[in-house]
């Protein structure tokens, strides 16, 4: 009887492609560095929302493939990052994302330790790119290495052994942090703001000064034509 392959396992990036998490991630280190404390999920989905940082469409991506996943048509879905863990920023963000739901959207989260010492041992080390090897994926997952990977991706070019990539603009908007930490943070305080201001201010005095390098998060389709692509796939 011949072996029925295992329906593909979507894999996405992270930063850029999902969201836009540089000023989010500095906004988690003051939580844990100078609050001393976690904020919760669902106050920073709350975040995510009005700072736009997440992408358009990204809900209704996480809706289907947790559908198609139920029904057989995905095997897995994966978060693939070459972001560090050391903070538990990703970890965190996963948690935020899945408070949309209240269960997990991932089954598996591989970040930027695991590709360096995958690619240290297989051979695919850069000292500029860290490679994503798509056989990593599998081999966590405990899969033949034959299973199709499909990979949401703003970076295609640095991946390897996959079968099917679709390419999203990089995404990317500002924060007024400083403003943010007034309005949603509690406990934050004037000292705060005057000892932290200038990493706080750091990407929205960029954007002040040249708005065109950010995204219209407005007009942003990248991730809904990415999912008519992922039906037609998985059909
Ligand atoms: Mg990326």
């Amino acid at each position: 009887m011949a072996t029925q392959s295992k329906p593909p396992v979507l894999v996405l990036d992270n930063d850029e492609t999902l969201g836009s998490w540089g000023d989010l991630s500095l906004l988690y280190s003051i939580y844990t560095t100078v609050l001393l404390r976690k904020p919760s999920p669902s106050h920073f989905a709350e975040i995510v929302r009005v700072t736009r940082c997440v992408r358009p469409h990204l809900r209704n991506l996480f809706q289907e493939a947790l559908e198609m996943k139920k029904k057989g048509k995905l095997s897995s879905i994966v978060l693939l990052t070459a972001a560090s863990n050391a903070s538990g920023w990703v970890t965190f963000c996963s948690q935020v994302l899945a408070s949309w739901f209240g269960e997990p959207i991932f089954d598996l989260v591989i970040s930027s330790k695991d590709l360096v010492e995958w690619n240290m041992a297989n051979g695919h080390f850069h000292a500029h790119h860290l490679h994503k090897d798509l056989y990593l994926v599998l081999t966590r997952l405990d899969f033949p290495l034959t299973t199709p990977t499909i990979v949401i991706d703003d970076r295609v070019e640095w991946l390897i052994n996959h079968t099917k990539a679709l390419s999203v603009s990089p995404y990317k908007v500002a924060v007024n942090l400083i403003e943010l930490c007034r309005h949603y943070v509690e406990g934050w305080s004037r000292e705060m703001e005057e000892t932290h201001a200038a990493a706080l201010g750091d990407t929205w005095t960029t954007f002040l000064t040249n708005p065109r390098a950010f995204t219209d998060a407005g007009r942003d389709r990248d991730l809904e034509i990415q999912l008519k692509t992922l039906r037609l796939l998985v059909a």
